[in-house]
């Protein structure tokens, strides 16, 4: 009876480390596993984390059969790679384990490095990957993000540690499109300051912490100025100033963009209002918008709620969206014709670091095009950039569109841009970002100048 009651506890004990679908080990049988698995004294331990791609869709779009009907086809892929490449390297052993949804974790003991582990090992598992999976008559195309960790030969990593610093190898891999990559202590620092900064931001949208800054987009030909693009600010009373391309890039991947967006618009309207009751010109004002807000039905109801809260012609109120952005999918073109359709002007930005090609420009239903800082600087510095920035305003022209000419410095920059038919500009020559509060004094002082000008000529 007792030897029953052994083997029951023996068999539940199994169960509860096994993966239901896959028969892997799971999250409890990788711990159980890194504590007990013996050791030898010239062998490491490594753990492999291993995140799929591609997989989330294959659930989304045809259901969770499909998905575990490909997981199961992974697992065994994994598991089988797994084995060859062991079976050709001396002195090493492994485990696989499901740990969650797409993600695997590899427990390696071996006499080899992490180099190896990196560059024969996970080349290996990546390779596995490679042949579509299938599902009664669907294709899928999957491939992976992987992070190590390893020890020093002889010792044992401390198993939660591990997982989580191989995780965030994995998260670092995949964030620069990388098949696989080592952990360092830098990682895990650069994480925990995103964290945090994640944590302030949430604060920060809730309690108005999140500011516009305005810089002024100016008329080359007659000197005036045609509106302002307003810039997310974010002063923290921990962490200090924070730049937008620190914590821009955060509110993207956390959903709190939307409310930066409302946040800018918001104040860009209210300044909008102000300043042109008081200067009695048309000013627009340019709001950045990022990927996530363009893949989100949401926003168009939220912009007209917006300009009718404000009472505001939505021609008043530009919208910038990157020459990257809209080159990466089909769908972003329609987008931009439904933001027409709303009556917002569309300024393609920072145009010259992306990948588009000029012939793309008349599909895109934009009327402004802003030459990045980098092209501006290299036009002024080297005649072939100075002769693409022409073939651009030639297309421009042609098209109907306006090109602006970013981040210009120095006054000898504006005859160059004049001499290549670039309409406008904007840059430090002529204000730093304003605070709201600045914005009409500083139309004032302009239009000032402007008319000393005009008296000394
Ligand atoms: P961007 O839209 O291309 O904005 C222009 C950036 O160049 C701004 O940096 C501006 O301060 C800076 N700049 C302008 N003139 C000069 C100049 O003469 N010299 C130099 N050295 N720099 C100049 P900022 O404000 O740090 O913003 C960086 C980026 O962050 C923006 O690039 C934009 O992509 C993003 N961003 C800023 N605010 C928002 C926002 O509200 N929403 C979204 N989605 N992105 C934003
Ligand atoms: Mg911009
Ligand atoms: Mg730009």
């Amino acid at each position: 009876r007792q030897l029953t009651l052994h083997r029951l506890l023996l068999e539940l004990s199994q169960a509860s480390q096994q993966d239901e679908l896959t028969g892997l080990l799971n999250r409890r049988g990788l711990i159980a596993h890194l504590n007990q698995v013996p050791i030898q004294h010239d062998q490491a331990q490594a753990v492999v984390y291993l995140d799929m791609k591609r997989f989330k869709p294959i659930n989304d779009s045809h259901g969770h059969t499909a998905g575990d009907e490909v997981l199961i086809q992974i697992a065994r892929r994994l598991d089988y790679a797994m084995d060859q490449a062991v079976r050709l390297a001396n002195g090493t052993s492994a485990r696989i384990t499901r740990i969650g949804g797409d993600e695997f974790v590899f427990c390696l003991c071996t006499k080899h490095d992490a180099q190896w582990v990196q560059d024969v090992f996970c080349t290996a598992i990546l390779d596995s990957l490679v042949e579509p999976f299938s599902y009664n008559d669907s294709q899928f195309f999957l491939g992976a993000s992987m992070g190590i960790v390893t020890s020093l030969p002889g010792q044992r990593l401390n198993a939660s540690d591990a997982i989580s610093n191989a995780d965030i190898a994995m998260y670092q891999a995949k964030h620069i499109g990388q098949p696989a990559m080592c952990f360092d202590q830098a990682m895990r620092q650069q994480l925990d300051r995103e964290l945090e900064i994640e944590a302030r931001l949430r604060l920060a949208v809730e309690q108005d912490g999140i500011t516009a800054a305005f810089e002024p987009i100016m008329d080359l030909h007659t000197g005036k100025v045609l509106g302002f693009e307003a810039l997310a600010r974010w002063t923290d009373a921990e962490l200090g100033r924070v730049r937008p391309d620190q914590f821009i890039p955060i509110a993207e991947r956390t959903g709190l963009i939307d409310q930066v967006f409302q946040a800018v618009a918001s104040q860009a309207l209210t300044v909008c209002k102000q300043v042109t009751a008081t200067v009695q010109q048309d000013l627009f004002f340019s709001v950045n918008l990022s990927k996530a807000q363009l893949t989100d039905d949401r926003l168009f109801d939220q912009l007209v709620a917006l300009t009718d809260r404000h009472r505001v012609d939505p021609r008043r109120l530009h919208l910038e969206v990157t020459e990257s952005l809209v080159a990466s999918s089909d769908d972003m073109v329609d987008k931009l014709h439904r933001l027409r359709k709303l009556g917002h002007p569309l300024m393609l930005d920072d145009f010259g670091t992306g990948t588009s090609s000029l012939s793309c420009l008349k599909a895109y239903p934009v009327q402004w095009i802003k030459i990045d800082r980098e092209l501006t600087d290299a036009a002024d510095k080297s005649r072939q950039y100075a002769a693409i920035i022409q073939a651009v305003a030639d297309l421009a022209s042609n098209l109907g569109m306006t090109l602006v000419a970013e981040g210009v410095e120095e006054a000898n920059t504006i005859p160059l841009l004049q001499g290549m038919d670039v309409g406008a500009a904007q840059g430090w020559f002529w204000s730093k970002p304003l605070e709201p509060g600045q914005v009409a004094q500083w139309l004032a002082e302009h239009k000032q100048k402007g008319k000393q000008r005009c008296r000394v000529a």
